[in-house]
This record gives structure tokens, sequence and C-alpha cells, in this order.
């Protein structure tokens, strides 16, 4: 029984598998079925690009299912299929690498207008070889090259998917570690559920990553609205555009614009015009789902505000297992920034002369002023304090000043332990 993924991409262009089904056959009835499935997990109920291999069965499904989706077709199967057929077909050798080479700027063309004339040449190389020349325009070019040639595949936000090579790639995974396809039900089931839970942490990994880290080369004032609140991936194209910027300027022609289409991002001539009145990109512009760094939807559409709260839950819950030491150590860091006026270090009681030498002799300083034990923190004296509460031997808190506890913090919290809950 055949195992079909459908695979979903996330703002951040990190891939993961939203649905897993078997099939008893690969017909329409099953595909129309399986995609239906997948229609009432999504919200809307819509999705705008799905892109397949050029399978009848499949593609008859999905304009059923989804009538208002962009099918596009894997072009680098297409590719794949046309080579063969070419050096099935065509020769001598030589022949064969001139129409490959003809059919790549065919399929890479930006606009119709050089579509066309690449069409020319191309069909000028085929004309010798009927057979290929009937092939491509049969199978491909006439029904479906809105679907594979960039001309037209660029004109729909795919967010640079135009292949299934990454759906292949998670496919081979899951096959790898299935390793045979007689598993029984639960045992294929938790292979997948562990799959999915991998997954899920390195898309929060991911999130995080985007929130938390700020590239050196995107400090440029153009991306002050974008740190923390945009995907990563987004900024790194973003930054790719800026790059073309220095070329293409505020010309439109020449920018042709395909990132604003394909993935909803300002194109070299937008930023050529914010850079030009000195403006940071606006939050506005970039494409909502870029801005999605939490799994939770408000449902509202906008830009997610930033929280905590998963971090939060991570903390107490992490907490909650450290034993005694790692909890004060825990603590402590956390004291530290919740109240960042309150230093760890402890003033010193009395004024220290720093002019002369020590006199000899009897010295005033008392044997415990000579250990080369380090004072402890001033969270540690607050815990002790906290810690003794209730007894009236301890050491108590008062306004600024705080009493060292006799023996209260024997042991010092090794700084290390905080490595335990990174
Ligand atoms: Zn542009």
């Amino acid at each position: 029984m055949p195992l079909l993924e459908i695979i979903g991409i996330t703002s951040t262009e990190m891939i993961f598998c939203v649905r897993f089904v078997y099939l008893k056959s690969e017909c329409a009835d099953n595909f129309t079925w399986a995609l239906q499935m997948l229609k009432e997990d999504i919200t809307g109920g819509e999705v705008e690009v799905i892109v397949t291999d050029r399978y009848l069965a499949l593609m008859n499904a999905v304009e059923y299912v989804f009538p208002k989706a962009d099918n596009l077709l894997c072009l680098f199967h297409i590719c794949k299929n046309v080579k063969a057929k070419c050096k099935m077909t065509v020769f001598p050798k030589k022949k064969q690498v001139q129409i490959m080479g003809a059919w790549e700027a065919l399929v890479y063309s930006y606009d119709e207008a050089q579509y066309y004339m690449n069409l020319a040449n191309f069909e000028g190389i085929c004309s010798s070889s009927s057979i290929f020349n009937d092939y491509k325009h049969d199978q491909w070019l006439i029904p479906h090259k809105e679907r594979f040639v960039e001309t037209w595949t660029n004109r729909v936000m795919h967010f640079g998917n135009t292949t299934t090579q990454r759906v292949e790639s998670v496919h081979w995974s899951l096959k790898r570690i299935l390793q045979d396809s007689i598993g029984d039900i639960c045992n294929v089931w938790e292979t997948i559920n562990s799959m999915i839970v991998l997954q899920h942490s390195e898309i929060i990994a991911s999130f995080e990553n985007s929130i938390i880290q700020k590239v050196h080369r995107h400090s440029n004032r153009l991306y002050a609205n974008l740190h923390g609140v945009v995907s990563k991936n987004a900024i790194d194209h973003i930054a790719a555009e800026f790059d073309r910027m220095k070329y293409v300027g505020i010309d439109k022609f020449e920018c042709r614009c395909t990132v604003r289409r394909t993935h909803g991002l300002p194109c070299a001539c937008e930023i050529a015009r914010y850079n030009m009145i000195s403006r940071s990109i606006p939050l506005d512009v970039i494409y909502v789902r870029w801005t999605k760094l939490i799994f939770h939807d408000d449902g509202s559409g906008k830009p997610s505000e930033l929280s905590m709260k998963h971090e939060i839950e991570v903390i107490v819950k992490k907490f909650d297992e450290l034993d005694v030491l790692g909890k004060i150590a825990l603590k402590g860091k956390l004291r530290e920034i919740a109240y960042p006026s309150t230093s760890s270090m402890c003033p010193l009681v009395d004024k220290v002369k720093t002019k002369g030498a020590p006199k000899k002799g009897k010295s005033n300083v008392s044997k415990r002023n000579k250990s080369t034990k380090c004072h402890s923190s001033w969270w540690e004296y607050v815990d002790a304090s906290v810690r003794c509460s209730g007894t009236n031997t301890c050491s108590t808190v008062t306004s600024n000043k705080v009493q060292q506890p006799r023996s209260s913090v024997k042991k010092r919290t090794p700084r290390t332990s905080v490595s335990k809950i990174q």
C-alpha cells in the first residue's frame, strides 16, 4: 500500500509534513479523499500553490479539491524526462547538448517576449528531430508551459518551491527510518510520530533563531523594523535584493520584481526607494507569512506580537526538573535579568586605602578577610534569607542592606551548573 506524504512549507522555509496517508491505489478518488482530509485542516480551506509531478490523476484531484490553487509541475523532473527523451531520439551527442542548452534557456525565460524568442531558437535546433519535437510540444509546452516555465511560475507566490525535490528528500528519510514496508501500523505510527515531534522542535528552534539572532551584515538601518519579528530567511532574501539594488537602482524593468511576486518580499527597486529617502523597510510590506514566528494563530492575519509565554513555560518546566543547587543558580540568573540595577557584587563596607605600603607587624586584617574564597553573590544572600524565613536565627533583608548569613550558605553554587539548563 503506497504511503503518500503531503508537505507544507512554513514561512521560514522549513519543510515539514502536514499529513501522511496510506492509499490502496494511486487513483483520482483516493487522491481526492486525501486532499479533502488535508483541506479540513487548513485555516480557510484554501491553498495558493501546489507543486506536483505530472500525474494526471493527482492533478485532477487538486483541481477538484483546490480549484483556486495554482498547480505547478516539478521542473526538476520535467527536465529529467526531456533529457532522457533527447538521449533516446536525438543524435549525435553534440546535438543533444545543443538542444538541452536551448531547453534550459527556454524554461528560465523571465517574460513572454523572451520565452517566444527562446522558443523560436529551440524549435530551430529541434526541427530535424521530429520525434523529440513532437514530444516536447505535445507532452509539455502546449498543455503545461504555464505550470513550469519561469515566465508564468514567477507570477505566483511559491516561496521558491518549483520542484518536488524537498518532498523526495523527506520521503527518502522516512523510508530509511521505516526500513521496510511490512511493519505493523503501530510501529509505523510511532516512527511517523517521532518524526513529527522532531520537526516540531526544529521549527520552534528556527522561530527562536529568527527572534533572537541578529546577523551582523543585517545591522543596516534598512532592517531596523524587521529584526525579531520577521523570519531570518526572509531577511536573507531581502539582503540578496539589497545587493542587486546596487546594479538595478529604482528601475522596475531592470529589477523585474520577481521576489515581490514569488516571495512577498521587497525587491531591489523597492529597497532602492527606501534607501534613497533613508527610511527603514516598513513591516507592512512583508507578506504576513514571514512574520509568523509562533505556532499559535490568533486569526487576525496581522504580524504576530513578540511574546515570552513559551520561554517562560520552558523555564518553569526546567526549574521543576532541577536539583536544589540548579534551582538556586537558575533563580539567581533570572534575578539578575529581572533586577538589572541590582548587581551581584557587594559594596565594600570600609574604605580601602590605596596609597602607601601596608604596615609591617601585626595585621588588622582578620583571617577570614584573607581567605581566597569568593564573596557570595547577592542572590545567594537573598536565597539564604528566604530559605531561613520563619526561623528567628537567620538574618533578614532590610531595605538596601543585606546581612550575610552566618552558616546558612556553606556550599557555593558552581556557575557551571547553569549550563545544565541551557
Ligand atoms: Zn522591483
